[in-house]
């Protein structure tokens, strides 16, 4: 048992949190870490705890702690590693709870189909990760959910607001979106949607995909999310070296539908890849920092460059532009996503890519090493002509995702490749 009293626990910091939150060393032989759970059944005591657990799983009779399950059944209703992972996570969002999937995908998909009803509505803020638009248009549809796509940034509340009608049920946020790094105002897009209801009277979810941003830079919930989904593929786990999802709401309504829906379709994570999860959290502050940090100093550097046509970044914005007001009510950092428009077209970003040496060709994002790519050509390549020019998805895009190697040694070879370019 922890010696912190509840009111301790609340003081403490989440990077401080996320060492000891949710495990018991004393439970597992004294292990400071907790081991990997590689077990898909757990014995009850009594035949009277398995009946309890499975009444509990159901959601009824509420739950037990305030979590949305408890005691252990089999491995894909719960684990102690997945649930050490989810309360960790919830913690670092400061949300009530939290599901973990085996991928970004499985959280987005599970969480749009358990909140949403043959019938509804969705606005959508373009542009959108590439398998989230294909879900939406390409599965959504056949069962009678159609998404409404605006353009994410500063225009988004109103275009929101034009389209809300009686089968209205939810927004879907990026932000910032990727690749553009263009804003939109949550507290603005909740305040706009706060009174509307469906002609059945439900209420206007706010669902926000926070992957880009992260949760050290940026806390969804804190303007309105209804519900924040990661792919924990990027930051969170934070090495390329695992694939996961999560899920995060308040609502235990929403918790309870997502993780029974989870339990049909079998979206969990496996104990190996929750324990890998867990592990990354440690230090996921200090990787974010780091490479923010990093990002910042590339950038600066790269708008010097006279082969430079343009580079977004958030850590650029000045006070003049109108983005800036919801970057400083909505982040704490600017991450460290860079979009760098080089002079030319699709060659000359090739060559510039291909002249790299340090930073690696390759798609993702958040990891502690840096990754570039060519959006139009390879992540962004399925959408239409129309969506890339709305999306700013030019053929002068390289989207680049700084590390936390050295700064020197990363603007050492931005610059060495540009020159060849
Ligand atoms: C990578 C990514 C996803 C998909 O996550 P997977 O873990 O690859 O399934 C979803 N949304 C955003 C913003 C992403 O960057």
């Amino acid at each position: 048992m922890s010696k912190l009293t509840p009111e301790e626990s609340a003081r403490l910091h989440p990077e401080t949190l996320a060492l000891s939150l949710g495990f018991d060393p004393f439970l597992s032989e004294g292990a400071v870490k907790p081991p990997v759970f590689l077990t898909s059944t757990f014995a009850f005591k009594k035949s009277e705890d398995g009946k309890k657990f499975f009444a509990w799983m159901r959601g009824e009779g509420g739950a037990p702690t305030g979590k949305h399950q408890a005691g252990l059944i089999y491995s894909r209703f719960n684990n102690p590693n997945l649930e050490i992972f989810e309360d960790r996570m919830a913690m670092w969002e400061g949300m009530r709870g939290a599901l973990s999937f085996s991928s970004g995908m499985a959280a987005i998909s599970t969480a749009l189909l358990a909140t949403h009803n043959p019938g509804d509505e969705m606005i959508v803020c373009a542009p959108l990760y590439g398998g989230t638009e294909t879900f939406m248009r390409g599965f959504l549809t056949k069962f009678g959910i159609k998404s409404h796509f605006i353009h994410a940034g500063i225009t988004a509340v109103e275009e929101a607001k034009k389209l809300l009608g009686p089968k209205t049920r939810s927004v879907f946020i990026e932000t910032p979106a990727n690749p553009n790094n263009k804003l939109t105002d949550l507290a603005a897009m909740r305040e706009a949607t706060a009174a509307h209801r469906t002609a059945d009277g439900r209420s206007v979810l706010i669902l926000v995909d926070n992957t880009v941003a992260g949760p050290v830079f940026c806390q969804p919930a804190k303007f309105g999310a209804d519900v924040v989904i990661y792919s924990a593929t990027k930051y969170i786990g934070g090495h390329s070296d695992v694939v996961g999802g999560v899920v995060l709401a308040n609502d235990f309504a929403l918790l309870k539908a997502t993780a029974g829906l989870r339990n049909s379709l079998g979206g969990m994570p496996n104990p190996h890849t929750a324990w890998l999860l867990t592990r990354s959290l440690e230090t996921l502050k200090i990787r974010a920092e780091a490479a923010a940090a990093n990002a910042q100093k590339c950038a600066e550097f790269l708008v010097t460059h006279p082969k430079v046509r343009a580079v977004g970044f958030l850590g650029l914005l000045k006070p003049a532009d109108p983005e800036y007001a919801i970057y400083r009510k909505q982040q704490t950092g600017p991450g460290s996503l860079i979009s760098l428009f080089v002079k030319g077209g699709e060659a000359e970003a090739f060559r510039f890519l291909d002249a790299l040496k340090v930073i690696k060709l390759a798609v993702s994002l958040g990891s502690t090493e840096s990754l570039a790519q060519h959006p139009a050509a390879m992540t962004h390549s399925g959408l239409t002509p129309e969506a890339k020019q709305a999306s700013g998805v030019s053929d002068d895009l390289v989207r680049i995702s700084i590390g936390i190697e050295n700064a020197d040694d990363l603007i050492w070879d931005l610059r060495q490749a540009l020159d060849q370019m």
